[in-house]
C-alpha cells in the first residue's frame, strides 16, 4: 500500500445513519465519497469487547477491500493516574478495546490517559507511563500487533499535553503518535495562528521521535471553541468564529513529506473529511504551478 495522506471520519457519518446504512456499509460509502479512512468508536466499551468478533472482521475485510484504513478510538472510560482500581479498571477496558481493534485489523487503538487529579504532573505522567508499560506488555504476550495511541488533549486537568506525549511514545513500546491538533489549540488558547506555529510542533516531533514518526502520525482535526481551562466544543470548518484553519496544517504536511492519517471531528465528519482533502490538493496543485513557473 503507498504511502499517502489519508483521511475519514471520526464514526459513522450522521447522514450515513439517515440513509439507512449499517456500519458494515460505511467503507464502502466512505471510498464513494472519495475517503479512505475511519475511526471506529469504542468509545462507550468497559471491560470486555462490545462488537461480536465476527461482526468486526466483516467489517475489518470490508474496509480493506475498500481500502479504507481502519483505527478505533478507545473507550472513554480511562484514566491510568487514577486510584488502583481505578486504574485497573482502566487497562482492562484498554485491553478489551485493543482486542476488538485486532479483530478489525485496525492499526492504532487511540484513547485519552488520564486526569492529573490530585497529583503532581510529573508524577501523574510516571504513573500513566508505568501502567501503559503493563497494557504494552500484556497486548504483546495476546499476540496482538494494534499500537496503543495516546492522544495530545485539550484540557488542563488532562494528561497529554504534547511533551507527554512525547515522553510515553518514547518510552513505552509499541505506540503510534497521535496529535490532535483541534486540542493542541485548545490547550494553549488557540496558538496556531500561521503555518509556522504548526511548523514548531512538527520540527519538535522530528527533533525527538524522528522523521519517520513525524511522517506517520496519527491526526484528529477539527476546529475548536475554548475557554481559560482549554476544549469546549468542537465545531465545523467553514465556522469562521474558531481555529485553527486546516489550510495552515496543509502547508505543513507538504513541507515535511508527511502522511499522516486525517480524522475528521468536526460535527460534519465525512463532509468536512473530503473539505480537508481537496485542501490539501489545492495546496500541493498550487506549489507544482510554483515549481514549474520557477524552473
Ligand atoms: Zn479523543
Amino acid at each position: 500500500m503507498a504511502e499517502q495522506t489519508r483521511f475519514g471520519p471520526a464514526g459513522v457519518p450522521p447522514m450515513f445513519r439517515l440513509l439507512g446504512a449499517s456500519t458494515l456499509d460505511t467503507p464502502r460509502l466512505l471510498r464513494e465519497e472519495g475517503l479512505d479512512a475511519f475511526e471506529y468508536q469504542a468509545v462507550r466499551w468497559g471491560p470486555k469487547p462490545q462488537i461480536k468478533e465476527a461482526d468486526a472482521r466483516r467489517l475489518g475485510e470490508e474496509a480493506k477491500k475498500n481500502d479504507v484504513k481502519l483505527s478505533m478510538h478507545g473507550s472513554y472510560f480511562i484514566n491510568l493516574a487514577g486510584k488502583r482500581d481505578v486504574m485497573e479498571a482502566s487497562k482492562r477496558r484498554m485491553i478489551a478495546c485493543a482486542i476488538g481493534a485486532e479483530w478489525l485489523s485496525a492499526g492504532v487503538m487511540v484513547f485519552h490517559t488520564g486526569f492529573y487529579g490530585m497529583f503532581e504532573k510529573d508524577y501523574a505522567l510516571k504513573t500513566c507511563i508505568i501502567a501503559l508499560k503493563e497494557v504494552s506488555s500484556e497486548i504483546k504476550s495476546l499476540g496482538l500487533k494494534v499500537k496503543l495511541g495516546p492522544e495530545t488533549m485539550g484540557r488542563k486537568s488532562q494528561v497529554g499535553n504534547l511533551d507527554e506525549i512525547i515522553a510515553i511514545n518514547r518510552e513505552v513500546e509499541g505506540t503510534q503518535l497521535v496529535v490532535d491538533w483541534g486540542h493542541l489549540h485548545a490547550l494553549h488558547q488557540g496558538v496556531f495562528k500561521t503555518s509556522d506555529d504548526m511548523r514548531k510542533v512538527a520540527e519538535k516531533i522530528e527533533r525527538e521521535l524522528g522523521t519517520q514518526t513525524l511522517r506517520n502520525m496519527h491526526c484528529h482535526f477539527s476546529k475548536i471553541e475554548f475557554s481559560s481551562q482549554g476544549e469546549k466544543k468542537h465545531h465545523t470548518l467553514d465556522d469562521q468564529r474558531f481555529g485553527p484553519d486546516f489550510q495552515l496544517l496543509a502547508e505543513v504536511i507538504l513541507d515535511f513529506g508527511m502522511h499522516p492519517t486525517m480524522i475528521c471531528e468536526t460535527p460534519i465528519l465525512d463532509v468536512d473529511a473530503r473539505k480537508m482533502k481537496e485542501t490539501l490538493q489545492q495546496a500541493q496543485i498550487q506549489r507544482q504551478g510554483q515549481s514549474r513557473f520557477n524552473a
